[in-house]
């Protein structure tokens, strides 16, 4: 039997409108840019993997460009010829030649993940350990930058049943036009919806201080990355009547391990990307089981390929206490599957075919890509 190698490896930038502005504390986003990966297998079959950023470079240091470029500049090169089935290993290889990079990794490491599934025919769900939910709940950000038209989203999201948890991203206002805008959409909601808040990490530890009781006298259940720094985060914690989260300080096992010794999170928004792909968060995952550290499944606002991934992932944690935010395909307005993903009372339903179990729409996705294919081969 010949071994099975890697063959040939494509990138693309895919360029998809939102289906409304979506504001956060370090961007407007107006639409969103998937960086698709995938990887052709001697053996016929195929994979596909995603890199997505929040608003291009306004979040971290990696864009869906410079994601492409390393691909094609680096990891493809190292990856033709090499052995697709033993997944862990061709990444731990991909690891000591280039440092960094985690959301280009993740994308690498789902699509030959989706290409192992298809070839031993089992979801990806089943190469993380197995399954222990077929359904995860699904928050929805409301950031329209309105109250009124926040409040209006939800109610609509809240009658088609399709999400009961809201997060608000708050942090680019003064803080009491902020706090007010929490408190509004509560009183508006009540009791049939949860509300939490994302800072992404605008605030300084003395606002954030004054600010996150008031939140609590609001009705928001968690607090996400209110500031920039871990020291601070660990801080503030057990000093208010409300959880707090850590997201953009959480890069991967090392630092989710930092932050578990000092006490510095109750929960941990866990992304595939952020981690470096979906090994390294399930370390994060384990790491935050030992120390006591509730979890939530994290987005980067990512399109079909790594909220899929990622729902493979969470559907496979022992525990997974706030939910998850995988509504990245809901915000952009295009559907680019062949077959849409099933979101319905209150949750998504985890793809159940072999791989990630999606098919990308290949002649719906062409209109939206960018400058067509880089194509490497050996
Ligand atoms: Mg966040």
């Amino acid at each position: 039997m010949t071994a099975t190698t890697i063959e040939r490896i494509e990138t693309r930038l895919v360029d998809l409108p939102t289906i409304r502005p979506h504001k956060l504390s370090v961007a407007i986003m107006h639409g969103q840019t998937l960086m698709l990966v995938k990887v052709y297998c001697s053996d016929g079959v195929s994979g596909i993997g995603e890199g997505t950023t929040i608003a291009g470079m306004a979040y971290g240091p990696e864009s869906p460009e410079a994601m492409k470029l390393a691909i094609d500049a680096y990891f493809a090169p190292a990856m033709i010829g090499q052995d697709p089935t033993r997944v862990q290993t061709l990444m731990a290889h991909l690891g000591k030649l280039v440092k960094g990079n985690h959301f280009a990794k993740s994308a690498i490491e789902t699509a030959l993940l989706d290409a192992h599934g298809k070839r031993l025919g089992v979801p990806v769900s089943e190469l993380l350990g197995g399954r222990r939910r077929e359904r995860l709940p699904v928050a929805w950000t409301l950031a329209s930058g309105d109250t009124a038209k926040d409040i209006a989203e939800a109610e609509t999201m809240l009658e088609a049943h399709r999400h009961k948890i809201f997060k608000l991203k708050i942090g680019a206002k003064e803080l009491k036009s902020d706090i007010k805008h929490v408190a509004d959409i509560k009183r508006a909601l009540g009791d049939r919806a949860a509300v939490r808040v994302d800072v992404n990490m605008a605030w300084s530890e003395t606002q954030a201080a004054w600010a996150i009781p008031a939140l609590a006298d609001a009705g928001c259940e968690l607090v996400e990355q209110p500031v920039a720094s871990a020291a601070a985060l660990a801080r503030l914690m057990r000093r208010f009547p409300v959880a707090l989260m850590a997201d953009e300080i959480l890069q991967g096992p090392e630092s989710a391990f930092e932050i578990a010794r000092s006490e510095g999170a109750d929960v941990f928004a866990i992304k595939i990307e952020q981690s470096g792909g979906l090994f390294a968060a399930q370390r994060v995952a384990a790491i935050a089981d030992a120390a006591g550290i509730e979890l939530y499944g994290g987005t980067m606002l990512e399109g079909a390929f790594s909220t899929v991934a990622s729902a493979h992932l969470f559907a496979s944690f022992a525990n997974l206490q706030w939910g998850t935010e995988l509504f990245g395909p809901l915000l952009i307005t295009e559907e680019i599957l062949t077959e849409p993903l099933n979101y319905s009372d209150f949750a998504l339903t985890v793809p159940n075919g072999p791989g990630l179990g999606i098919e990308l729409d290949e002649v719906k996705v062409k209109r939206f890509t960018r400058d067509g294919f880089m194509k490497v081969t050996r």
